[in-house]
């Protein structure tokens, strides 16, 4: 998505004539982009309409930079309509709150639960689970299986079929016991629908949830905005969680739950274990949906792996935007231990285009290369101090010393300058995301 929004855009400024008709065409191809994305059709042309409103073409004087113009245009108009202006699930603490989970059988939801318990567990919560999925064999287990994965109390029955009951009786009980986090998951069988809102709507009377989150597939593609909305028409949906973000899932569903529900995106998951669940930022997830990378998302990852211990002053240059050719002989060396490949390699900007898709067999080959030359550097050149000059000879050497050809040295070196201009540009502009965004 991100490479074709910028197509479209370079595309637009290749022009000699900049009229209104360069900025339609421009805005054809990026509403092509989103809708591959699995952006809803009728979020396309609100978005579409919005930013020809915000860029206001034929006001902008003859010097501007249209196509930065544009660009930010469509990365704000993103941010705004990923911001319902409602506020997300914050559990208060030393007070019950009481959080039920909603969303179809198969979405992720009972994984989610316990991911949530667990991330406020980690955060000082008196957290537990409660199971008023009655119906499908093998949610009690399941939810009681993951539990103990991560010590957070839990109750349900096996024999009951009233999940009102257990509901009630197990939110009971977790409130007698002080508990901050009560979190409850439910059934989400389908083809009875309207049983299942049925059961959702008495569920919400019983035990009063302080807050109600929608749990979605982000892979749904154009079925999101419906199912979303189906739940929001029974139940106060005052979150969403959108999970298997690691997989296939394009961004697009995002937009389309936000707007069926109103509410705000809180968390993405990112794969099946416990702890692959990621707090939700608007300015990173827009950023990454249109390929400028997050450099702050990839910083904060990087120390959280604590990866060969990395030390303060590289964590800080980095989030300034300096990025060392050393920078990128680390992150190579550890990008299987950060995560799935395709998963970090969106966060850093400009990486896409320098590993090409494939597998990521393919991918760990290329990367193999690239890192057999770089081992062929002086630290000098790998922290570039002083300034090195890459003069003929030094490359030859490089060439040599890795058994490649001067070319694919040439390439490396042209890629890392790439890749550190974006980051620069990034890290620069990082801090004012919110009202700017950056060049390029
Ligand atoms: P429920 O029916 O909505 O309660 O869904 P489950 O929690 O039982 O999950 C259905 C399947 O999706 C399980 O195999 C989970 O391991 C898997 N799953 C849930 N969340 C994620 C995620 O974020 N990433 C991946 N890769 N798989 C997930
Ligand atoms: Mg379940």
């Amino acid at each position: 998505l991100g490479s074709r929004i910028a197509g479209a855009l370079r595309s637009m400024s290749a022009k000699t004539v900049m009229d209104e008709e360069t900025l339609d065409e421009a805005l054809k191809e990026i509403a092509r982009a989103l809708l591959e994305a699995d952006v809803n059709v009728k979020q396309v042309s609100l978005l579409r309409r919005n930013i020809k409103a915000a860029v206001r073409w034929s006001e902008l004087p003859p010097g501007a930079n249209k196509r930065r113009i544009v660009q930010k245009a469509v990365f704000d108009e993103l941010c705004r309509m990923l911001d319902p202006g409602e506020p997300p699930l914050s559990p208060e603490r030393q007070r019950a709150n009481v959080v039920m989970f909603v969303g179809l059988q198969g979405n992720g939801k009972t994984t989610t639960c316990v991911k949530v318990a667990y991330y406020y567990k980690r955060r000082g919560y008196r957290t537990c689970l409660v199971c008023a999925d009655t119906f499908r064999a093998g949610a009690f287990d399941q939810l009681r299986q993951n539990a103990a994965k991560v010590r957070v109390p839990f109750y349900g029955s096996y024999e009951s079929t009233d999940a009102v009951q257990v509901a009630r009786d197990g939110v009971e009980m977790f409130r007698q016991q002080a508990m901050e986090v009560i979190v409850v998951d439910t059934s989400g069988r389908h083809k009875q629908e309207a049983a299942l809102f049925e059961e959702m709507a008495q569920l919400e009377a019983a035990v009063q949830p302080d807050h109600i989150v929608f749990v979605m597939d982000g892979s749904m593609g154009q079925a999101a905005y419906d199912q979303a909305l189906a739940f929001r028409q029974r139940v106060r949906v005052g979150s969403v969680i959108l999970t298997k973000m690691d997989g296939h899932a394009r961004g697009g569903g995002a937009l389309s739950a936000v707007a069926a529900t109103h509410a705000p995106v809180v968390f993405l998951g990112t794969g099946e274990h416990m702890d692959e669940l990621e707090a939700f930022r608007v300015e990173s997830f827009v950023g990454r949906l249109l390929g400028m990378g997050d450099v702050q998302g990839l910083v904060k990852t990087i120390t959280e792996s604590n990866l060969q211990n990395p030390d303060e002053e590289q964590m800080q240059r980095l989030s300034q935007g300096v990025f060392t050719l050393r920078d990128m002989q680390l992150m190579y060396g550890n990008l299987t231990r950060l995560g799935p490949l395709s998963q970090v390699m969106s966060m850093m900007p400009g990486m896409a285009e320098m590993i090409p898709q494939g597998s990521d067999r393919e991918t760990q080959a290329r990367i193999q290369r690239i890192m057999v030359m770089l081992d062929s550097l002086t630290a000098a050149e790998l922290d570039q101090t002083p300034s090195i000059k890459w003069d003929e000879s030094r490359k030859r050497r490089i060439a040599r010393g890795s058994g490649r050809s001067l070319a694919e040295v040439e390439e490396v070196l042209a890629q890392y300058r790439t890749v550190s201009k974006v980051w620069g540009r990034m890290g620069k502009n990082m801090k004012n995301m919110a009202h700017g965004m950056p060049a390029g």
